[in-house]
C-alpha cells in the first residue's frame, strides 16, 4: 500500500522513504517489491507544500488579476511540478500525481480530481500569503521615505524585520571566527617623514575603527556617526573595497583576531534543498527567511557609490543594527569587488592590529560587456 520511492523525484523524500517505508507493491506506478510508504506517514511531509498555495472559487475577479500581474491560475500539481519537481512525471501522469495528492490530503479538496483544476494560486503571488524580495523592496522605500527609526510602528502588512529578525534566523545565520584568524584592513595613502625624506604606513592606531568624530557619510552597515571596522579575508579584495589604483600606495593591516567571535555569515548558500525537511519551523518560514538573506547579503555586497543618496543605504544599516543589539560582533558576507569575504566588526575590541605595510597595486584587471539599456 501506499507510493513507492519510484514514484519521487526529490531525493531527500526518496532516502526518507527507503529508511522508513516497508516493501510493497506501489499503488500508483505498479512497481513491484519496492520501499512504500502510506499517504498517512506521507501527510506530514506534505503539509508545508500544501501551505504554499491556495484554491480560488470565483472571487479573484480578472481585472483584479491582471491590475496586479497575478499570473493565471493553474492545477496544482503543475504548480508544485514547476516549484518543487517533486514526482517523477516519467512514471506517473498527472492523473496519477492528483491521485497521490488527493489521498495525502483528501480534506483539503472538494472533489477527487480538484489538483487537477486550474483554480490553483500561489500565495506568493497572489500576495496576501508569505512575503518574498518583493517584499525587501517595500521595506527599503518604506525605511527610506515613510518611518524610519520606529519601523515596527509602519502600519502595512509585509516584511517587518523586528519580527523576521529572530531567534530562528539568527541561529540559522551563525557562525565563528575563531582566535587567531588573519584578516586585512587597508586604507588609501601613507604619511610623510619629511626627515627622513621617506614615506610610511600609518601606525597601527591609526588603522583601527576611525574615531566617531569623524562623521563620513556612513556606509552599507553603518549609519553616519557610527564607525565600524571594515576588514576582507585577503589583501587584493581589501584593496579593491577601497578601489585602489594602479600604481597607487597604500596602507594594509595585518589584523589578528583574539577571541573566538560570534557572527552573522551571510556567505552561505541560503537555499531549500528539500521542501520536506527544512531548517526552520515551516517551509513558509524558510523560503521567507531565505528570500530575505539573499536581498539584504546582495544590498550589503553592493559597492558604496558616492553618486548615489546616503539614504539608499538606510535599509542595510538598520538590519546591520539588529544584527548587532542581539550580540553578534560583525556580519561577514562576499565582497563583489575581489574574490574574498568581508567582515565587519561593530568594535575593535577583540581584534589586534599587528602590523602596518606599505602596498602597491601593480595590476587591476577589467571585465566587461556591452551594456544593453533595459528602457
Ligand atoms: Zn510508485
Amino acid at each position: 500500500m501506499g507510493c513507492c520511492v519510484n514514484c519521487f523525484n526529490d531525493k531527500d523524500l526518496i532516502s526518507y522513504i527507503k529508511r522508513r517505508g516497508v516493501v510493497d507493491k506501489c499503488c500508483y506506478c505498479e512497481s513491484d517489491n519496492v520501499k512504500c510508504l502510506t499517504e498517512e506517514n506521507l501527510k506530514v511531509l506534505f503539509e508545508g507544500v500544501f501551505d504554499l498555495y491556495t484554491k480560488c472559487d470565483n472571487v479573484f475577479e480578472e481585472h483584479y488579476r491582471v491590475k496586479n500581474k497575478i499570473p493565471q491560475p493553474e492545477s496544482l500539481v503543475s504548480l508544485m511540478q514547476e516549484d518543487w519537481n517533486i514526482f517523477n512525471g516519467e512514471l506517473l501522469d498527472n492523473k496519477n500525481i492528483a491521485k497521490v495528492i488527493y489521498n495525502i490530503s483528501p480534506e483539503i479538496f472538494d472533489f477527487s480530481s480538484e489538483a487537477l483544476a486550474s483554480v490553483w494560486y500561489r500565495e506568493s503571488d497572489r500576495y496576501y500569503g508569505y512575503f518574498t524580495n518583493k517584499d525587501w523592496e517595500i521595506f527599503c522605500n518604506n525605511i527610506k521615505h515613510k518611518c524610519r527609526f520606529n519601523y515596527n510602528d509602519i502600519d502595512e502588512n509585509g516584511f517587518d524585520p523586528n519580527q523576521v529578525f529572530d531567534k530562528e534566523l539568527f541561529g540559522y545565520a551563525h557562525n565563528q571566527i575563531k582566535k587567531g584568524m588573519i584578516l586585512y584592513r587597508a586604507r588609501d595613502g601613507y604619511i610623510i617623514d619629511k626627515v627622513k625624506g621617506v614615506i610610511k604606513p600609518f601606525p597601527p592606531k591609526k588603522m583601527g575603527i576611525p574615531n566617531n568624530r569623524i562623521i563620513s557619510n556612513g556606509g552599507r552597515a553603518n549609519p553616519p556617526g557610527i564607525n565600524y571596522l571594515y576588514t576582507s579575508d585577503d589583501i587584493s579584495t581589501v584593496l579593491s573595497e577601497i578601489r585602489a589604483w594602479k600604481g597607487s600606495i597604500n596602507s594594509v593591516a595585518k589584523i589578528a583576531i583574539t577571541k573566538d567571535l560570534e557572527i552573522f555569515d551571510l556567505t552561505n548558500k541560503f537555499e531549500i534543498i528539500s521542501p520536506f525537511f527544512t531548517m526552520f519551523s515551516s517551509l513558509r518560514k524558510e523560503i521567507e527567511v531565505i528570500s530575505i538573506l539573499n536581498a539584504f547579503a546582495n544590498d550589503l555586497s553592493k559597492p558604496v557609490n558616492p553618486n548615489i543618496s546616503a539614504i539608499d543605504y538606510i535599509p542595510t544599516q538598520y538590519i546591520c543594527e539588529l544584527i548587532k543589539v542581539v550580540g553578534f560582533e560583525g556580519i561577514k558576507f562576499k565582497s563583489s569587488l575581489g574574490n574574498g569575504n568581508n567582515i565587519i566588526f561593530f568594535t575593535d575590541e577583540n581584534v589586534r592590529i599587528r602590523e602596518v605595510k606599505l602596498v602597491q597595486v601593480k595590476n587591476i584587471s577589467y571585465e566587461s560587456d556591452e551594456y544593453v539599456s533595459q528602457v
